[in-house]
């Protein structure tokens, strides 16, 4: 399995891949979406945790890196392309204006409605 210093996004996905298919997380659930959006949300609240509970910058580092390899599982789940998702709204959200609500900044598309 490639290793830290390789950061590549192929080598990641190739990681994360691997350890899909170790233990065949298709065949047996583990890529239903439902399921990976509550597993997603389970890490969120570890992360919340780690905010709210004044853990260590590593705690919050492990937790961020579960939802990290959830969200790239769902990749593989979901046959989408990440990365070109990626840079897609990286582009766009380098074109957004950005406003101050309530003394925090919010990038947006305040144009658009829901
Ligand atoms: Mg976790």
């Amino acid at each position: 399995m490639d290793r830290q210093g390789d950061d590549s996004w192929a080598a990641m996905m190739a990681a994360v891949r691997a350890f899909h298919d170790k233990h065949e997380l298709r065949r047996h659930g583990g890529e239903e979406l439902s399921y990976r959006v509550a597993l997603m949300a389970e890490e969120l609240g570890e992360i919340s945790a780690c905010v709210t509970k004044g853990r260590s910058k590593d705690s919050l580092a492990e937790e961020l890196a579960d939802l990290l390899i959830l969200l790239m599982g769902t990749e593989i789940a979901a046959d989408v392309d990440l990365k070109q998702a990626f840079w897609k709204k990286m582009e766009a959200l380098m074109q957004r204006e950005s406003r101050m609500i309530g003394g925090r900044i919010r990038v947006s598309d305040f144009n658009h409605v829901d």
